[in-house]
């Protein structure tokens, strides 16, 4: 057994609470602005309406997860086209490889939810319970009733916030408006208050508790995205040559730095950015914001911290300019982004515009390939699905070609060979092809078949005169067995 002395050390470290200070500046209003259009949007969308017509639903961006169908205002994606939302997350994945391999972790540092609700967390921490001073005192005083009022309010407005948000998302998969009444009624779907209990727990916990330690130790980006930053990636940089040695001000021999510790008691992340870049930093600009304040005050330059890339440490250290930000964004990596994006994007575009409305398919009955009729004609018989993906009943006209017809055809249960297929709906049907005896279809073991549909619209007769709109008509192979000789 070994004694406590030899006891490995424990690898657990207990959370060190962090308080960032407020601070003024450009980062921080680009932080403000970035999060109100983002929540904006979030908080907004599903309450846009869109009118699809009387069977469809009006939710301008809704996941109807129940009919299998995603609507985008006048786009609509069904099942079978997931290729069109593979390419959605192709295209924000290169957005995400663009914006790294450029500025680095900017995603991380303005837009990813995660920051913007703990931002919006700390923001309300502040205004219940003061700066930083006020909450480190706060936070070391045994409780009393003052502690625990603070809390109960800062943590009731957290849970609001965080309630609003779950509300937000289940939204989006159904209609927000009836879902609005159900819960202010408590008539809601049991898996919609589940949602809700599950997203609002995950944020308020999130948000107000682990906050930093998910960028640190949950999310996995971090450790993926250093392979897009290369030293041209701008990120954000302590100019130690012209900083250090750190000291206080006017002292002779120093550097810029006066160790005033405002860029640290800033950061959301409670990390030292005069240590170098680190994992837990986000880019978030905070403590530039801090420094550049403190630089104003000393009658100093700004940008003793800032943006800069590897490349401009190496020439600035040799007393070289920077290069500039437009050759950091715009270089060889940075334009193989944007085309692959720019590429899928158009591709995607493009296919929304051929694709067609009329979805479906033929399978051959194989068992058995034929079937010889009492008069010697050949029978194969095909299963047909059809998709209607109109708001309203459309009908469909079936038909046949091959070099090797005529063929007589048939659809079970119906008198001819049109069909009706209610909206967004799928209906499948047999389909009897027969070619007559001695005829080189039924005499030849196989051969190619083109099934045609034709979309009618809503009305079922070819009896109209009038001119009509041209038709989609669509068209699938197959193949007829015939007997062989
Ligand atoms: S070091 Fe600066 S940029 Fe990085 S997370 Fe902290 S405040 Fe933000
Ligand atoms: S804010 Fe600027 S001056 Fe103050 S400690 Fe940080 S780097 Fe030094």
């Amino acid at each position: 057994m070994s004694s406590p002395d030899t006891q490995p050390p424990s690898l657990y470290a207990a959370r060190e609470p962090i308080f960032p200070r407020r601070v003024k500046g450009a980062f921080r209003n680009l932080k403000w602005w970035i999060m109100a259009v983002t929540l904006g949007i979030y908080y907004i969308t599903p309450w846009l309406r869109w009118d699809r017509g009387p069977s469809l639903p009006d939710q301008a961006v809704l996941v109807d997860i129940a009919h299998r169908r995603f609507f985008f205002f006048m786009i609509e994606i069904w099942p079978q086209e997931f290729y069109f939302v593979a390419g959605l997350l192709i295209m924000a994945g290169l957005g995400l490889f663009l914006f790294t391999s450029a500025l680095g972790r900017v995603w991380c540092g303005y837009a990813c939810p995660q920051t913007v609700w703990t931002d919006l967390f700390i923001l309300v921490e502040r205004w219940v319970e003061g700066d930083r001073n006020a909450r480190i005192r706060l936070h070391r005083k045994e409780w009393d009733l003052e502690k625990a009022r603070k809390r109960a309010v800062k943590w009731t407005l957290w849970l609001l916030i965080a309630a609003a948000t779950g509300g937000a998302w289940i939204f989006y998969f159904t209609d927000a408006p009836q879902l609005l009444h159900d819960l202010l009624h408590l008539q809601a779907h049991p898996v919609a208050w589940i949602t809700l209990f599950v997203l609002t727990a995950t944020t308020f916990i999130f948000g107000g508790f682990a906050r930093e330690q998910i960028c640190i130790y949950a999310c996995p980006w971090p450790r993926i995205q250093a392979a897009m930053m290369d030293e041209d990636t701008l990120t954000i940089g302590y100019r130690d040559w012209r900083g250090e040695p750190r000291g206080k001000q006017k002292t002779e021999g120093t550097g810029d730095c006066i160790d005033c510790m405002a860029c640290v008691n800033v950061c959301p992340m409670g990390i030292d950015i005069r240590d170098g870049q680190q994992l837990a930093c986000i880019t978030c600009g905070l403590c530039i914001d801090a420094c550049n304040d403190m630089m104003d005050k000393i009658d100093r330059p700004r940008g003793l911290i800032g943006y800069l890339a590897l490349t401009d440490e190496t020439a600035e250290r040799a007393g070289k300019k920077p290069i500039s930000v437009w050759k950091h964004v715009l270089r060889p990596r940075t334009l193989l982004y944007t085309a692959l994006w720019a590429t899928v994007g158009v591709g995607l575009v493009v296919a929304l515009f051929l694709r067609s409305e009329i979805d479906f398919n033929v399978t051959p009955i194989r068992n058995p390939t034929f079937v010889t009729l009492s008069d010697g004609a050949i029978r194969n018989s095909y299963d047909l699905r059809l998709r209607n993906k109109h708001g309203e009943a459309h009908w469909f006209e079936i038909s046949a070609s091959s070099d090797a017809g005529p063929f007589k055809m048939a659809l079970e249960g119906e008198p001819g060979l049109r069909l009706k297929v209610p909206a967004n709906e799928t209906k499948a049907v047999r389909l009897y092809i027969t070619a007559p005896a001695g005829s080189s279809a039924a005499t030849t073991p196989r051969i190619p078949l083109r099934i045609w549909v034709e979309d009618l619209g809503d009305q079922p007769g070819s009896e109209v005169t009038a001119p009509q709109p041209a038709r989609e008509r669509v068209a699938q192979d197959t193949i007829f067995n015939g007997r062989g000789h």
